[in-house]
């Protein structure tokens, strides 16, 4: 395979793209799409701080490296949820975090659970016995919370994840089977922002996993390599291995769906998408202040009220 650049030995063949190419031109090129998105769906522009969420892993890693080489202003966010599952999970993806902030002395800002809500990640889903499967969706509730809170605290003027098109399938494909329109309505890669909430971005919602993965490697970022041991078994790892069967015949399936569900999106295929976060969420919540779609404490401060 060779590189359609510059006809030298390809190290990366994407079907999807029918694409291959080698190193110094896949390097050139990833956050060329990137920078081409941003401007795309009007993420953020040069003038922006940006908040970078930052779990140790090869996509968020991937997408701080390649906003620092394009010349955005970002500092970055990790939450220590502390999940050990035998391998110190959390205390490792940290490590992973901090030596890529301090190799390039970028600016890490922590959040540990623990020493903030007095209780671990593990600890609360134990306590609240939402079982195994419900242990990713605490997870996702706790993080949203504190993510946004940091970002709005400290003025960001958005909070970036390192979501990539894997991911995002993974939860468009949950949301169609259920015919979740109001789910739906809200998978864009960006939620502009509204009182009390900042705004939400995912500059690699194009991004397959795989191409993410490859740019770390060829950009030597050393990454936290295990999945968390909560995720195993988990319906989204489930839905990614049929989205990959899938991929394996028919290149571009991915892409496609997405693809064709932001057009449906810009259509008004899901009109609740128009409405803005502060208009779905109208009301504060006494304790902390964030918006939510409660009447009473939000769902993170009925969650840690409780202990
Ligand atoms: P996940 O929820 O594990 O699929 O991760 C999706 C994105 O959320 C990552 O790419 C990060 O941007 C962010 N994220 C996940 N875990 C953490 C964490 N512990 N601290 C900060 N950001 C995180
Ligand atoms: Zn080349
Ligand atoms: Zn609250």
């Amino acid at each position: 395979m060779r590189c359609r650049t510059c006809g030298s030995q390809a190290v990366i063949n994407m079907p999807q793209h029918r694409l291959a190419l080698c190193k110094e031109h896949y390097l050139a090129w990833l956050p060329a799409q990137i920078e081409r998105d941003i401007a795309r769906f009007n993420m953020a522009d040069k003038t922006d701080r940006i908040l970078v969420a930052v779990s140790g892993g090869k996509d968020s890693l991937a997408l701080w490296d390649m906003l620092t080489l394009l010349g955005y202003q970002s500092d970055g966010l990790y939450i220590n949820l502390g999940i050990d599952g035998g391998l110190a999970y959390s205390s490792l993806s940290g490590k992973y975090a901090q030596a890529f902030a301090d190799q390039r002395g970028l600016k890490l800002i922590t959040v540990n659970l623990a020493e903030t809500c007095h209780e671990s990640l593990p600890e609360m889903a134990a306590r609240t016995l939402r079982g195994r499967n419900k242990t990713c969706s605490l997870c996702g509730l706790v993080k949203r919370h504190i993510l946004n809170r940091i970002a709005v605290e400290g003025n960001y003027d958005a909070l970036a994840t390192g979501h990539n098109l894997d991911d995002e399938v993974a939860i468009l494909l949950a949301n169609t089977l259920e015919w979740s329109f109001a789910r739906l309505s809200r998978g864009k890669p960006l939620l502009p922002s509204g009182p009390g909430f900042a705004r939400k971005i995912k500059p690699f919602c194009r991004v397959y996993e795989r191409e993410a993965a490859a740019y770390s490697i060829l950009r030597a970022i050393p990454y936290m390599p295990d999945e968390c041991p909560h995720s195993v078994g988990s319906k989204q790892l489930y839905f990614k291995t049929y989205l990959n069967e899938w991929e394996q015949q028919m290149a571009g399936t991915k892409l496609r769906f997405y693809n064709n569900y932001l057009k449906a999106l810009d259509d008004g295929a899901f009109p609740d998408g128009q409405a803005a976060p502060e208009n779905l969420m109208a009301q504060r919540c006494p304790s902390c202040g964030q918006p939510t779609t409660n009447s009473g404490l939000c769902s993170f401060c009925t969650l840690i009220s409780n202990r």
